[in-house]
């Protein structure tokens, strides 16, 4: 099963791609994640992308689109897989529907992940992540059960990212209306798009995902 999730930044694309991996046995692939650990390697591509993700620009088609084809050729994309992040312009989405059918592969559905405008800079500037198992957090709405101590793994060191500060975060909403927003129409046409409530609690849109895809 290969999937796209849609949304904009802090829709819950993250929450509700770890939990398909988790239930379906398909690889999460975040190019978001993947950027930045390019960034914390110091790596050529991470030098290219750091200043452009800081400013929250989207980086070029050609670089992203390079280093997602490589991904998915790993043995753990065999059974399918489940992209968070991937593609954000038409031209990508022409290039991974190209690079699918090449494979003989192709998607099984997008699902759009609906949220307002401005919930989402409230639930993007109170994020946080354990830095040692990447269990999500946020400052008001999933605190740790004990304050500092992560629920999942005990670690007690967390992080948060440099573009989720509020005046970035305008940025890339505006990123994601003018250069994301079309893939929408795109994958409609196509009959592969789905839309769920992403401002419902977090387990009924997994239920309403779960629900599209028995479709
Ligand atoms: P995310 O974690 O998905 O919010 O991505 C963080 C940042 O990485 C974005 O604001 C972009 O700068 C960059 N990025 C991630 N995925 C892409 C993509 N498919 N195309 C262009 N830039 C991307």
């Amino acid at each position: 099963m290969n999937l796209i999730l849609l949304g904009p930044p802090g829709a819950g694309k993250g929450t509700q791609a770890k939990r398909l991996e988790t239930r379906h046995g398909i690889a999460q692939i975040s190019t978001g994640d993947m950027l930045r650990a390019e960034v914390a390697s110091g790596s050529e591509i991470g030098r290219q992308a750091k200043s452009i993700m800081e400013a929250g620009q989207l980086v070029p088609d050609a670089l992203i689109t390079e280093m997602l084809g490589r991904r998915i050729e790993a043995e753990d994309c065999a059974r399918g897989f489940i992209l968070d992040g991937f593609p954000r312009t038409v031209a990508q989405a022409e290039s991974l529907d190209r690079m699918l059918a090449a494979k003989g592969r192709g998607l099984d559905r997008v699902i759009e992940l609906k949220v307002d405008d401005a919930a989402l800079v409230e639930r993007i500037s109170g994020r946080f992540t354990c830095a040692k198992c990447g269990e999500g957090y946020h400052d008001r709405f999933k605190r740790p059960k004990v304050e500092g101590v992560c629920d999942v793994c005990g670690g007690t060191e967390f992080t948060r990212r440099a573009d989720d500060r509020a005046e970035t975060v305008a940025a890339r909403l505006e990123a994601y209306h003018r250069q994301t927003a079309p893939l929408l129409p795109y994958y409609a046409a196509q009959g592969r798009l789905v839309s769920v409530d992403g401002m419902a609690e977090m387990d009924e849109v997994s239920r309403q995902i779960e629900a599209a895809l028995a479709r």
